[in-house]
């Protein structure tokens, strides 16, 4: 069954051969998937207890993927080949979302599409365990003719959930489809609902069907019963269920409802002002708590999630991330486990540290050295002792070669080799004197 199922992808496949690797044109009826409706290949259990929400991860900018003859794991960007590969093992490279799809759009859609049932989306790579929805390239990297397929789901446990798996969604198969920012969201949602138990259906306006957003009009997963197939014209027995499969009742079977309430948690960000400055390389340390559960954390620059925890130590969040020096809006949301957000934005002038400010590592500082000083760290700069270069309440350190706060008393420096003289002279137990003044 499993071989058969395989043999029809080729002979689609080699239908769309003809097509030019660069310049994918859109022609139906190419599969639109190339998911093997089977069930599974590789026994998995479910790793969540029941009610615990799932955590898919948006990924729009692509990445090194690791075909292999090993169980798809997420964490690890290995893609079952034995599912998903028509060239054999090795690794690939997913491009990222092209330019000319309205990414936003795509996103909301997709978290639309999830909102009734208890997933969450984020869109940096998470800590635990989780489903990866990758979105970039044309289906050529797994070894599939440009244009022959809108995605595959590296699904080990068809039928069931995936824990850790993999959906490929190829954009650039999306390029001449028409309303192609809902098709990609609908290619997004269909691999994923592979993932989540899902398996394909005739009726058109569900998004397990094949049927165009363009001539459905709408899209959505349907609490209903209906014949498996792609197409009202192109059905075939279910694999997973005897008879009929229920695309929006098997979501609420296997990954549940979404919780309902609509209060929104509390959120307190520290250290921060609008209008402030903080270095290019920062850690946002937030308070969140939501009374009926609290779901993650997320920092976004400018509108792009640049990091996000789930992963709290009591109420406290920390995220770390980067952003080019200059003026940016930085966003910090809480969210809750029923889609509540709390969010507060930040005007931020984005620049390194001067010497005396206080700082956490050797990065942030305009000087590169960060010194740990007994008194608190501050941010220090190099120096030449004959030519007296520091700031005003700084001498130079002839042995140091570094400006030392004349106030300040021991001191050793964080982190990297630029700093860690300071730190190997400290722990000598060297102190530093007042030089001047
Ligand atoms: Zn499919």
């Amino acid at each position: 069954m499993i071989k058969a199922v395989v043999i029809s992808v080729i002979t689609v496949a080699s239908a769309a051969a003809a097509l030019a690797d660069d310049a994918p044109v859109f022609s139906r009826p190419p599969d639109s998937c190339g998911t093997v409706q089977a069930p599974p290949l590789v026994a998995q259990k479910p790793i969540f207890a029941p009610g615990v929400q799932r955590v898919i991860h948006l990924n729009k900018n692509g990445g090194m993927y690791n075909l292999a003859n090993a169980p798809t794991d997420s964490a690890q960007n290995v893609a079952n080949a034995r599912i998903v590969s028509q060239r054999g093992t090795g690794m690939i490279m997913i491009a990222p979302l092209e330019a000319g799809f309205d990414y936003n759009q795509v996103r909301e859609c997709v978290i639309n599409h999830y909102k009734p049932y208890n997933v969450r989306i984020v869109e940096t790579q998470p800590k635990g365990e989780h489903i990866e929805a990758v979105v970039g390239g044309n289906g050529t990297e797994l070894g599939f003719p440009s244009g022959a397929l809108f995605g595959i789901a590296s699904a080990d446990n068809f039928c069931g959930v995936t824990e850790t798996g993999i959906a490929f969604t190829f954009s650039r198969t999306h390029t001449n489809v028409p309303r192609k920012n809902e098709e990609l969201c609908a290619t997004i949602a269909h691999e994923v609902g592979h993932l989540l138990a899902l398996e394909h259906e005739v009726t058109p306006i569900d998004l397990m069907s094949y049927v165009l957003i363009a001539q459905s009009n709408t899209k959505t997963f349907v609490n209903g019963n209906a014949q498996c197939g792609v197409d009202p014209q192109s059905t075939n027995p279910c694999s997973c269920s005897s008879g009929t499969t229920n695309s929006g009742a098997r979501l609420g079977q296997f990954v549940g409802a979404r919780p309902a309430e609509t209060n929104p948690p509390s959120l307190t960000v520290k250290d921060l002002k609008d209008g402030g400055k903080i270095p290019p390389a920062f850690t946002i340390v937030a308070e969140a708590s939501d009374a009926e559960g609290m779901a993650d954390v997320l920092v976004y620059v400018d509108g792009t999630e640049i990091g996000h925890s789930a992963q709290p130590e009591g109420k406290t969040y920390k995220i770390s991330g980067s952003a080019t020096e200059g003026q940016h809006m930085l966003s910090v949301v809480a969210r809750d486990l029923a889609g509540n957000l709390t969010k507060k934005d930040f005007n931020l002038t984005f620049a390194k540290l001067a010497t005396g400010d206080s700082c956490i590592d050797n990065g942030a500082c305009e000087g590169n050295i960060c010194a740990q000083t007994t008194d608190g760290n501050y941010c220090t700069q190099s120096c030449d002792v004959n030519a007296d270069t520091c700031p005003e309440d700084f001498a130079c350190d002839g042995r140091l070669n570094a400006c030392i706060l004349t106030t300040g008393g021991c001191c050793s420096a964080n982190g990297d080799a630029t700093g860690s003289f300071l730190l190997a002279l400290a722990l000598g137990g060297l102190v530093l004197r007042r030089r001047r003044r």
